[in-house]
């Protein structure tokens, strides 16, 4: 049994890799400060004894005897990261060092969770892992961005000076089942707007693009990775190569929750890129065979069914 400590466990894709890591025998700490996570993603975990929930800011130092780390904790949604950007900037550069800190003090490995980001807004499509990306320093994004980046950096830093065992994997749009309904991310929105009758807010004309990754998938390639071979570090794609325009996503969500809502343009955020999807031949080769096997249409039937309950819920306490 290992010892392992989920850092962001309560939100959206840290709720399913604790949920998996519990159910495959492992003792796992879940710490999060709940500011985009909710104990409900983990409320069916808390009877386990091998699940021990922290209620702790990854920006101060935190001390466990832990065999493995998964570094997830960071807001990931546009709308909450840009909320207070300085503090996003702190958790992630703040949090990789705490929990790398962690790693070296016990020899823990530690994996951290990255993003397509990384890449910017991409002069090269699709993007590998070699491509250093096209990021604008000083924009309403750069606080994630350029904060995912520095990570990156600590991280091989702390595995080339202190010999730390580390792990990046760069996630693209991961969707699923714990999506906060208020959490801003495009295929949250949509259905939940679909399933509530309302307008369906495209920004921009909505021929951008975004490759849709369902969550069983990336926890697959997460776990995957964490058990990689000595000496891989990285930096992994994790993502489904299925590229979809935010047109395109409307109209298969409308298809699919039978909704009356009607399609409206708004304004496009400043820096929103134009277009993403992962080469994902290095996970394939380092992470055996890993690739994503929910189809679009199959993971968004999952979604739409976990809204709809929610939003019934929300109705009868309404
Ligand atoms: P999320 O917002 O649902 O989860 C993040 C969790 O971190 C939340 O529970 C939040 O409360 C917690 N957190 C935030 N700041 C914290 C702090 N200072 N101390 C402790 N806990 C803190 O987002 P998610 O989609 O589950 O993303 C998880 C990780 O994966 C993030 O690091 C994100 O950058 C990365 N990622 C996600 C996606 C995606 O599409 N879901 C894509 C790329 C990268
Ligand atoms: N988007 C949209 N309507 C929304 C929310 C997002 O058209 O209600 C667009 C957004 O402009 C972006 C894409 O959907 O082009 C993905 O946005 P999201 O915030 O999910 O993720 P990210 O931009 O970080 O990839």
């Amino acid at each position: 049994m290992k010892r392992i400590l989920v850092t962001g466990g309560a939100g959206f894709v840290g709720s399913h890799l604790c949920t998996r890591l519990i159910e495959e025998g492992n003792e796992v700490i879940c710490l999060d400060n709940y500011f985009t996570g909710n104990k409900k993603n983990i409320v069916h975990l808390l009877e386990n004894h091998f699940f021990e929930l922290v209620r702790h800011d990854i920006t101060e130092p935190y001390y466990a005897e832990v065999d493995e780390i998964y570094n997830l904790a960071c807001p990931a949604s546009p709308v909450h990261y840009q909320y207070n950007p300085i503090k996003t900037m702190k958790t992630s550069v703040m949090g990789a060092i705490n929990s790398l800190g962690l790693a070296k003090r016990v020899n823990a490995k530690i994996l951290q969770a990255s993003t397509s980001e990384v890449y910017g807004d991409p002069k090269v499509h699709p993007q590998p892992e070699s491509y250093w990306g096209n990021v604008n320093p000083i924009g309403t994004r750069s606080c994630y961005d350029e904060g995912k980046r520095a990570a990156e950096t600590l991280f091989m830093d702390y595995h080339h000076q202190n010999r730390v065992k580390v792990k990046i994997i760069r996630i693209f749009n991961t969707y699923g089942p714990n999506m906060n309904p208020e959490d801003g991310r495009v295929v949250s929105n949509f259905i939940v707007q679909a399933l509530r009758g309302e307008d369906i807010t495209i920004f921009g004309n909505g021929t951008q693009t975004r490759s849709f990754q369902y969550v069983d998938d990336l926890v697959e390639g997460m776990i995957r990775m964490m058990n990689s071979r000595d000496g891989f570090l990285g930096p992994v794609n994790l993502g489904n190569p299925g590229e979809f325009t935010m047109l395109e996503l409307a109209d298969k969500i409308i298809e699919l929750t039978g909704s009356s809502s009607k399609i409206i343009h708004l304004e496009l955020p400043k820096d929103d890129p134009t277009q993403r999807k992962p080469l994902i031949d290095l996970a394939k080769k380092e992470l055996n065979g890993w690739e994503p096997k929910v189809k679009l249409e199959e993971g968004l039937v999952k979604t739409i069914a976990y809204f709809d309950e929610l939003l019934k819920e929300e109705k009868v306490l309404a």
